[in-house]
C-alpha cells in the first residue's frame, strides 16, 4: 500500500483543462477563447517588441549577475511599479509612505497581501475577519484568501445579469452591511470576468461608503492598460482611493500588460498612514516572503524596471500596450457588428460596452457546452470569452456559431 494511497484526485483548474481539451481537438476550425492571454491577429502569443529590446540590453550588461536579490526584491522595480499604479507625482510617494514587495506575479502579490492581513491587520488574528470578493470574480481570489487562513470569504454583489451591467445598488448595499474592518478585494480596472467597471462617480460612491464603514481596500490590478489603452486612465480608481486617505494594498500583475506570463513578475504596493507604519509593515512582509519563496526571481523585474526607468523605452511600452488594447477594441466592434448583422436574438451592445480582455457574453452553461462540443469553440462555463482569441480569420465562424447556439440551445 502506497503512503499516497489515500490522496484524492483533485479537480483540474478549469481554464487550463479547457486549453488541454482545445489542444486535443482535431477540428481545424477550433478556437480557444478560454485562457486569459493576449494573442495576435495570427492567433499567436506576442513578445512585446520593447521586451525583446530590453532582453538584449540585459544580456549585454556585464555588470549583472545571478546573485540572490534582496528578500523584498529589486528596489528599482518596486518603486517604478508602484509609481505606475499611484502616479508619478503621487503625494503618498512623496510623503515616503508607499512601499512595495516584488512578488511572483499578481497571484503572488495577492498571496503576500493576504498572508500579511491575516497575521497583522488591525490586531493580530484575522481568521474570522470577513473577506469580500465580487460575484462573480477571478476564481483564484477565494482560494488564495482561504489558503492564507481566512475562514469567512463572502461574495459582494457586482453583476446584474439581467441588465448586463454593474449592480451598483447591490454593491453599495453589501458595503453598507459588511462588518467594520472587513476586507474588500476590488478589481482596479477591466473586471475579470465581466469586463464591467464602475464609472468615476460610482467609484466615488464606493469609496465614500468604504471610508465611513472602515473597510479595507485591496485592489487587484491585473490589467492596467488593457481597459482603455492608457495606463493613467486605468489607474484612476486606485489613485482616487489614495487621495481619500485610505491605507491600502494594490496587487499588480505584469503578466498581461508586459506579456510576461511565465516570468512571474508582480508587485504588492502598500500605502500606509506614514513612513513609520510602512517600515514595520515591510519588516513583517520580509518575514513572510522568507518562508514562502525566500527571494524573488530577477529576470522579469529587470525587464520591467529598465523599461519603466528609461523614458524612450517607457514610451515604447505604452505604445505596445495600446497596440494590444486597440486590437481588443477592434474585435469587440467587429463581433458586435457581425451578431447584429446576423440578427442574432438578444442584445449585443454589452460586447462593446465591456472593457479589458474579456467579454461576459451572457451565454449560459448549456450554450457553452454546445459551443465546445458542436463548434469546437472553447470558452469558460461562465460565458466569459477572451477577446484576444478572436482574429480577423476566425471571427465570422465564431459569430455564426454564437448565432447558431443562441437560436438552437
Ligand atoms: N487577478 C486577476 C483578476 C487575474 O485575472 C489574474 C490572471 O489571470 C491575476 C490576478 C493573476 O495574475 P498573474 O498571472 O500575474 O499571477
Amino acid at each position: 500500500m502506497s503512503l499516497f494511497g489515500e490522496v484524492p484526485q483533485a479537480t483540474p483548474v478549469a481554464v487550463f483543462k479547457l486549453s488541454n481539451d482545445f489542444k486535443e481537438d482535431a477540428n481545424p476550425k477550433k478556437v480557444n477563447l478560454g485562457v486569459g492571454a493576449y494573442r495576435t491577429d495570427e492567433g499567436q502569443p506576442w513578445v512585446l517588441p520593447v521586451v525583446k529590446k530590453v532582453e538584449k540590453i540585459i544580456v549585454a550588461d556585464n555588470s549583472l549577475n545571478h546573485e540572490y536579490l534582496a528578500i523584498l526584491g529589486l528596489p528599482e522595480f518596486r518603486s517604478s511599479a508602484s509609481k505606475i499604479a499611484l502616479g508619478e507625482d503621487s503625494p503618498a510617494i512623496q510623503e515616503n509612505r508607499v512601499g512595495a514587495v516584488q512578488c511572483l506575479g499578481g497571484t503572488g502579490a495577492l498571496k503576500m497581501g493576504a498572508e500579511f492581513l491575516r497575521r497583522w491587520y488591525n490586531g493580530n488574528d484575522n481568521t474570522k475577519t470577513p473577506v469580500y470578493v465580487s460575484a462573480p470574480t477571478w476564481e483564484n481570489h477565494n482560494a488564495v484568501f482561504a489558503n492564507a487562513g481566512f475562514e469567512d470569504i463572502r461574495p459582494y454583489k457586482y453583476w446584474d445579469a439581467e441588465k448586463r451591467g454593474l449592480d451598483l445598488d447591490g454593491l453599495l448595499g453589501d458595503l453598507e452591511s459588511a462588518p467594520k474592518h472587513s476586507i474588500f478585494v476590488l478589481h482596479a480596472c477591466a473586471h475579470n470576468p465581466t469586463g464591467t467597471d464602475p464609472t468615476h462617480v460610482e467609484w466615488m460612491q464606493v469609496a465614500e461608503v468604504m471610508k465611513r464603514r472602515k473597510l479595507f481596500v485591496f485592489f487587484d490590478s491585473a490589467y492596467q492598460g488593457f481597459a482603455s489603452g492608457c495606463l493613467d486612465k486605468d489607474a484612476w480608481a486606485v489613485r482616487y482611493f489614495v487621495t481619500q486617505g485610505f491605507e491600502m494594498f494594490c496587487a499588480q500583475s505584469f503578466s498581461k500588460n508586459f506579456g510576461l506570463y511565465n516570468e512571474r513578475v508582480g508587485n504588492l504596493t502598500i500605502v500606509a498612514r506614514d513612513s513609520d507604519n510602512l517600515k514595520r509593515v515591510l519588516s513583517q512582509m520580509e518575514k513572510i516572503v522568507r518562508v514562502t519563496w525566500s527571494n524573488p526571481p530577477s529576470q522579469g523585474a529587470r525587464l520591467v524596471a529598465i523599461t519603466l526607468n528609461t523614458p524612450e523605452l517607457f514610451a515604447e511600452w505604452k505604445d505596445n500596450v495600446k497596440t494590444m488594447a486597440d486590437r481588443v477594441l477592434l474585435m469587440r466592434a467587429s463581433l458586435q457588428a457581425k451578431l447584429q448583422a446576423l440578427e442574432t436574438p438578444g442584445t449585443w451592445n454589452h460586447i462593446t460596452q465591456q472593457i479589458g480582455m474579456f467579454s461576459f457574453t451572457g451565454l449560459n452553461p448549456k450554450q457553452v457546452e454546445y459551443m465546445i462540443k458542436e463548434r469546437s469553440i472553447y470558452l469558460m462555463a461562465s460565458g466569459r470569452i477572451n477577446m484576444c482569441g478572436l482574429t480577423t480569420k476566425n471571427i465570422d465562424y465564431v459569430a455564426e456559431s454564437i448565432h447558431d447556439t443562441v437560436v438552437n440551445v
